[in-house]
């Protein structure tokens, strides 16, 4: 594969990209954590203050929702990016949210401070440009069926574009497996570390689909040496519009983020 950009030279040192005060491949494990989708002030308040206060770093939130169903709930676009914004400036958050469509680039960049891109746009190539000409870092989620070759490949096509802050995203794979909604490639991690030089963010919640799942997969990316963690919290999960299932309690994450820290130091301390 042909990576000019974004891959690692021998003794190269891990990129760090800095959004606000986090680090992204620094000794500090980056928490994202926040709600599916963005679906009233209430909820995204109460999100961003247990993501402050448990000491997660970034606020999520989608706005524009890449549902299977087009009757789905779509996310309140503009108006819940203003809602995220305003959510992590109070608390002292920076957001991110995706981005669907080269039209909406330009008004997604006026409110968040990380761009995302969704696993189901990983090869929309004309996307990906369009977020390589702006000076916003990415993330970039790994396609449900992409090789690691598919994936860099994409990367490369945001960092030709002069965009050389991407932060890749594992949230598992399609295989034949159903007992979770996706297969979390646990391997992935090592092996972009090896490859490139830019930070990996794992999202345990889209990776399996189910709240059981997320410690466990959590801690298991900490240990392979995952840069970030992203999950999904609801306040009421058994009421939310948009991946309830997967999304964790407000109670349960703090517990978690205690737990992944201090995973996190043995891990890059030994
Ligand atoms: C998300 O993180 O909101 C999301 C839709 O995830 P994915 O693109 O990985 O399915
Ligand atoms: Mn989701």
């Amino acid at each position: 594969m042909e990576l000019r950009l974004i891959n690692k030279d021998q003794n190269e040192p891990q990129k760090i990209i800095q959004v606000g005060n986090v680090k992204f491949g620094g000794e500090e494990l980056v928490i994202i954590a926040g709600p599916c989708a963005v679906e009233n002030r209430k909820q995204i308040f109460s999100s961003a203050e247990v993501v402050k206060i448990a000491g997660g770093h970034i606020l999520r939130g989608g706005a524009f929702k890449p549902r299977t169903s087009p009757y789905s709930f779509q996310g309140l676009g503009e108006e819940g990016l203003e809602l995220l914004k305003e959510a992590g400036e109070y608390h002292q958050l920076p957001v991110i949210s995706e981005v669907m469509d080269t039209r909406e680039v330009e008004v997604i960049s006026q409110y968040v401070d990380i761009i995302q891109i969704g696993a189901r746009n990983m090869q929309n190539y004309s996307l990906l440009r369009e977020v390589g000409k702006t000076n916003k870092p990415v993330m970039l989620k790994r396609g449900m069926s992409a090789t690691v070759e598919d994936w860099l490949l994409a990367a490369e096509y945001i960092a030709a574009e002069g965009n050389l802050d991407i932060i890749l995203c594992e949230r598992g794979i399609r295989t034949f497996e159903t007992y979770t909604r996706n297969t979390m490639d646990i391997a992935v991690i090592p092996i972009v570390k090896n490859l490139t030089s830019l930070p990996i963010v794992v999202d345990p919640s889209h990776g399996t689909g189910r709240r059981e799942l997320v410690a466990p997969l959590s801690k298991a990316a900490i240990a392979a040496g995952a840069d970030g963690i992203m999950m999904e919290i609801h306040p009421n999960p058994c009421e939310a519009l948009s991946d309830g299932p997967q999304s964790l309690e407000f109670e349960d994450f703090k517990e978690l983020v205690r737990e992944m820290k201090a995973l996190n130091s043995f891990v890059k301390i030994n």
